[in-house]
């Protein structure tokens, strides 16, 4: 739990409440621990409410269900979503309900429910579930529409990686980029969600995916994902004169450095697409020449992956059953909940692929 920005988070005992209606109380069994969790406790990115129960990337099993919730029943396991779909508006309804700016949306980002309040108290004060799910807990208390139930069989500790860093990556290919069967990507950063930016271009039959990373280690795991070209930009510049002399179709910024978009946006071909999906700075600007406009070129940001939950989670458990979504791979490590606050403070410390926070 995280009071304010910039201090160390606590393990603290925290009151959850029993669900309201269409609400559904969850036994965390992993969460996996997301650089968006270290950039809410540094502060790079402000979050709506404090004080926080962090952690966003969440599986567990369904333990209490309010009143009128259907599709879920005691013992289902789900995984937790981001978001939530508002049924009604315009966004929503065509498949976009990352795009929704509903009240709904806003306030269940903040971990607020339909009444106004959230679910978790200490000493009768209110605590606030980071997106709503705020999955580093040994329990939460969300919206039915943010737990998407899976078959039992899956692994919940691959499965929760699906909520964001698979979901961002894999979605940012399939829903917002749409990679087409032959197509060249380019993909800048090999870290947990540019993994699932190749896996995805794979997936989605890219013959030519080139991976670019400072890490030696993340290029090859990079390469395990579908990579068929890896360039260690620490060594020498990225260059891909011969690879894609006209440019690629499709680059992923998987950083959020400025910079880095704006070269990545220059390697696309005319007509090509650059897909930010990393987070850059507050207030950072990029640099954007004509070229954007005289080769009809897209900048397009992607917020999560996009799309519908209750869509892309089912859709990648299926994948993952079929073994053509690479998740086990993706843990680094597992840790208890103990640990969890001094990972997060050192998330650059050298571990390759994600750590896990497992549940006893
Ligand atoms: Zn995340
Ligand atoms: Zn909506």
């Amino acid at each position: 739990m995280l009071r304010t920005p910039g201090v160390a988070p606590l393990l603290e005992e925290v009151d959850v409440l029993d669900p309201a209606p269409g609400e559904v109380m969850v036994r965390m069994v992993a969460s996996g621990l997301c650089a968006t969790d270290a950039h809410a406790l540094s502060g790079y990115q402000p979050i709506p409410r404090y004080p926080v129960v962090l952690g966003h990337e969440g599986a567990g099993i369904v333990e209490k269900v309010g009143a009128g919730v259907k599709g879920l029943v005691e013992g289902d396991h789900v995984v937790l979503a981001l978001w939530s779909d508002c049924g009604v508006c315009k966004q929503c309804v065509r498949g976009r309900c990352d795009e929704c700016d509903s009240d709904w949306h806003r306030t269940g980002f903040a971990g607020v429910q339909a009444d106004g309040r959230s679910r978790l108290r200490q000493s009768g004060a209110e605590l606030y579930p980071l997106f709503g799910v705020g999955t580093l807990a040994e329990h939460t208390t969300v919206r039915a529409a943010q737990a998407i139930r899976i078959d039992p069989d899956l692994s919940l500790e691959a499965m929760c990686l699906t909520a964001c860093a698979v979901g961002t990556g894999v979605g940012a290919v399939l829903n917002t980029a749409d990679v087409k069967v032959g197509d060249t990507v380019l993909v800048v950063g090999c870290g947990g969600v540019g993994l699932n930016v190749i896996q995805g271009a794979r997936i989605a039959g890219a013959s030519t995916i080139v991976a670019a990373d400072v890490s030696a280690a993340n290029l090859e795991l990079a390469r395990a994902f579908g990579a068929t070209h890896l360039m260690n930009t620490a060594e020498r510049p990225l260059d891909l004169s011969d690879l894609a002399p006209d440019g690629v179709d499709v680059a992923f910024e998987v950083v959020g450095h400025p910079e880095l978009i704006a070269e990545c946006l220059r390697l696309t071909r005319i007509g090509g697409s650059c897909i930010i999906v990393g987070l850059t700075a507050p207030g950072a600007t990029i640099a954007v020449d004509g070229r954007l406009m005289t080769g009809a070129r897209r900048l397009i940001g992607c917020r999560s992956g996009g799309g519908v939950p209750q869509y892309n989670i089912p859709l990648m458990a299926g994948l993952y059953r079929d073994g053509r979504l690479l998740l086990d791979e993706l843990i680094g490590r597992r840790l208890p909940l103990a640990d969890a606050a001094h990972a997060l403070t050192t998330m650059d410390n050298g571990v390759v692929g994600r750590s896990v926070v497992t549940f006893a």
